[in-house]
């Protein structure tokens, strides 16, 4: 049995038997939760009939049919919203994964605190966008759509936002570490800001992608900020928590990117030194309106250029790796190293995996001190210290 799922197959449905007759089913993101009905609809069918498609967006009901919480040793993924409402011209998910819709707050607490109870020590909130959280604070019905600008939910004071949600998960027994990703600059809000001075556990590590660092380009984006106030947020962001390691995704050949837009991103790359982060070579999405802007630079431009962004983004990562050796970093042990059976594998704040000689596996799920003593191309060798409290 053939099935093709995500973004693009939901774009896609129908057509999809045109091109590929031998397909069985397609499905969407909102939609993979009825994965096994699929599956045993299409086994019991005329494998010759077309392909059974379902990309509708039961939005709720996908949050009704998560399975329950299970964790995998100490750390787990928790999704609080999904879809998109900002409509970034060069993005698909708006149109495959709907508007933006916010789990009830209570519904995402209580799965916390059976995580908890399994055992989990750190969660990371997940969400397409993900500080657009609007969670209904009464009731059920499946939350809230984010507003435009961030602001609209916050007002009429039914709904909790990111940042209150990671306020009351820290008072979660057993809960150690939080996390969330992917958000938005839009989405940054001062109570977001003021998390990071008051809540230790939300981890030092936040990824904002920025997408490029020229105005028009930005624009013609549709991110709706500005680099200046995208600079600002971050000035904020480092005042509340200085130690905070900052990481953005950037898209390089956006159509007219012309050589002083390009070097506008490299500067505030420079500008904002960035932790290991994640750089693409636009490539346009069937439907996105910027796939019908015209787009005159020369594919090797764009390449060379992409190639300079990343040797860049690359010497910031190594540079801040670097640094690391001589500290002594809070560190959530993960498991036993896959290479080395002798050593403990763990993970910084900053997402850098560590590892360190210990025979102990009831270190496991515990936080711990480690002194780092090397640090390599992707990670990080260590000195265990001392188990924190
Ligand atoms: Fe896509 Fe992210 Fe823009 Fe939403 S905010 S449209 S998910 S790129």
């Amino acid at each position: 049995v053939i099935g093709v799922g995500g973004c693009v197959a939901s774009q896609e449905g129908e057509a999809l038997h045109k091109r590929a007759p031998f397909v069985d089913i397609v499905f969407g993101p909102q939609t993979l939760h009825r994965l096994p009905q699929m599956l045993t609809a299409r086994l019991s069918a005329n494998r010759a009939l077309p392909a059974l498609v379902d990309i509708t967006f039961p939005e709720i009901e996908k949050f009704d049919h998560l399975p329950p919480p299970k964790s995998d040793g100490p750390t787990a993924f928790v999704s609080i919203m999904e879809g998109c409402s900002k409509y970034c011209t060069f993005c698909v998910v708006p149109y495959t994964r709907g508007d933006e819709v916010s789990r009830p707050l209570a519904d995402v607490l209580v799965e916390v605190e059976q995580l908890a109870r399994q055992g989990v020590r750190e969660v990371t909130f997940l969400g397409q966008n993900v500080n657009a959280y609007r969670g209904a604070l009464h009731g059920g019905g499946g939350g809230g759509e984010g507003g435009g600008d961030g602001d609209s939910a916050d007002d009429s004071g039914d709904y909790a936002d990111l940042a209150e949600l990671i306020v009351l998960t820290a008072e979660i027994p057993g809960i150690g570490r939080i996390r969330y990703t992917t958000s938005h600059p839009l989405e940054v809000q001062q109570s977001l800001i003021d998390v990071y001075a008051q809540v230790p556990k939300l981890a030092s590590h936040l990824h904002l992608p920025v997408q490029s660092g020229s105005d028009r380009i930005l624009a013609a984006m549709k991110r709706g900020y500005t680099a200046l106030e995208y600079k600002s947020k971050v000035r904020k962001l480092r005042a509340a928590r200085p130690q905070l390691a900052l990481s953005s995704d950037f898209i390089v050949g956006f159509p007219g990117e012309s050589e002083a837009d390009f070097v506008a991103t490299m500067n505030l790359i420079q500008e904002l030194n960035y932790d290991a982060s994640f750089s693409f070579l636009y490539s346009p999405r069937p439907g996105t309106p910027a796939s019908a802007l015209p787009d005159d630079t020369a594919e090797d431009v764009k390449r060379l250029r992409l190639t300079l962004l990343q040797d860049r983004l690359r010497q910031q990562a190594q540079q801040f790796s670097r640094q690391r050796v001589g500290t002594v970093q809070n560190v959530l042990i993960t498991g036993r190293s896959q290479r080395d059976p002798g050593q403990l594998r763990a993970r910084c704040e900053d997402n850098r995996i560590v590892n360190f000689s210990h025979h102990d596996d009831g270190l496991i799920g515990s936080f711990a001190a480690v002194a780092i003593t090397e640090a390599l191309t992707n990670t990080l060798r260590g000195e265990f210290v001392a188990v924190a409290e």
